[in-house]
């Protein structure tokens, strides 16, 4: 394997899913709904293929998606962007991300990321040959330490890489933090790649995109998908928006990583972003409630829970049960408990920072959750 991949091992989740199978343990690691998606954004692919709309679609995207992009951003942010000129579709948000790396960064660029980070960030910069520099986010608040960020981010920086809400503290950046990060970027003449995949799993707060702050859209490049909004990972519909000058790096990257993303799914997918207000609603309901079991089983069993504002993930910490660290202790929930979930400590640098907290999600049926409740309960 190249070196620039070679300190990376199997990705966490597909390691936990296959222990997940191995041992017949109930899955709460990898994000991924156990339910299905709405009927009428899978009756609209079906019918995109019966009516053939089945070969290469444009490089960028089939023009009705961009389009319905471009409008569900201006619900969202307000923000007016040129379908045609800001909208790239790309093979769900984990290739806009490699993308924008590669089409924006050079070697040896300065980029920030606050830890603990999705995994595919540090590959995709490590691809890119990029300088990462890493600010953790600390429990019980995940806040960001604006004085150690002030004091990293300078002229030499090319890029800070925001996700909100965050995968996997939940955390939500403030708009207070998210004025002083971006007061820096624009002092410092650096971009923002902001991934904000679970922005329609916004339960404590209201979801801020970076791009709608004053002087940001010329700046910062907001990535999304249709994975997470509509139970949908498998589809791997994502999107990145940014002016034109940075949309370029991006479509460059893009043009020779897939060149183009599945046409039917696309069709299907300009349904989905139309869908009423009240889908979007109802999805909310729905996670609010699985939240509230999972949450409260957690309490229950005896972790220490840390708030959780956005995303269907719950950080607690692990160490009333006296294990050594958050692998151990994973691998103790596998196999003698019979429960998975996702130990954090490969979200820093620095492993250790993340050695006393692990993850689990509420994207699975009540039944589901409920019985993994009962499980910790009864052997943990
Ligand atoms: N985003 C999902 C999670 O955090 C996993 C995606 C993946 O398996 N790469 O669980």
């Amino acid at each position: 394997v190249a070196k620039r991949l070679e300190n990376f091992k199997t990705t966490i989740f597909t390691q936990m899913s296959m222990l997940a199978i191995k041992h017949g343990a109930i899955n709460l690691g990898q994000g991924f709904p156990n339910f299905d998606g709405p009927e009428f954004v899978k009756e609209a692919a079906i019918q995109a293929i019966k009516d053939g709309k089945n070969q290469y679609a444009r490089g960028y995207g089939v023009a009705e998606f961009n389009d319905a992009v471009a409008a569900r951003f201006r619900k969202d942010t307000g923000l007016v962007v040129d379908p045609e000129k800001e909208v790239t579709v790309t093979t769900g948000c984990t290739e806009a991300i490699a993308a924008t790396m590669l089409g924006l960064i050079n070697p040896g660029d300065e980029v920030i990321v606050f830890a603990p980070f999705y995994d595919s960030y540090q590959a995709t910069l490590s691809m890119a040959g990029a300088k990462i520099r890493s600010i953790t986010l600390r429990p019980p608040d995940f806040a960001v330490p604006i004085d150690q960020f002030r004091s990293i981010i300078s002229k030499n920086t090319r890029a800070v890489l925001i996700n909100t809400p965050h995968n996997p503290t939940g955390k939500m950046f403030s708009r207070e933090e998210l004025s002083i990060i971006a007061s820096l970027c624009i002092e410092n003449d650096v971009l923002v790649f902001t991934d904000e995949v679970y922005d329609k799993l916004a339960f404590e707060m209201d979801h801020i995109s970076m791009a709608s702050l004053p002087g940001m859209y010329e700046r910062t490049v907001t990535m999304n998908s249709l994975g997470k909004t509509f139970s949908l990972t498998g589809w791997k519909i994502g999107w990145a928006i940014a002016p034109p000058h940075l949309t370029w790096g991006v479509r460059q990257a893009h043009s020779f990583l897939t060149f183009a993303t599945s046409t039917p799914m696309q069709w299907a997918a300009a349904v989905a972003l139309r869908a009423p207000d009240s889908y979007f609603e109802e999805l909310k309901r729905d996670y609010l409630a699985k939240k509230a079991i999972l949450v409260e089983g957690l309490h229950a069993v005896g972790f220490k829970v840390f708030p959780s504002s956005g995303t269907y993930f719950v950080v607690v910490d692990h160490t009333p049960f006296g294990f050594e660290n958050d692998i151990a202790f994973c691998e103790h929930l596998i196999k003698e408990v019979g429960v998975v979930a996702i130990p954090t400590s490969v979200f820093y640098l620095n492993p250790e920072d993340g050695k006393n907290l692990v993850r689990f999600t509420f994207c699975k049926d009540e039944e589901t959750l409920r019985s993994a409740v009962e499980r910790m309960k009864e052997k943990l």
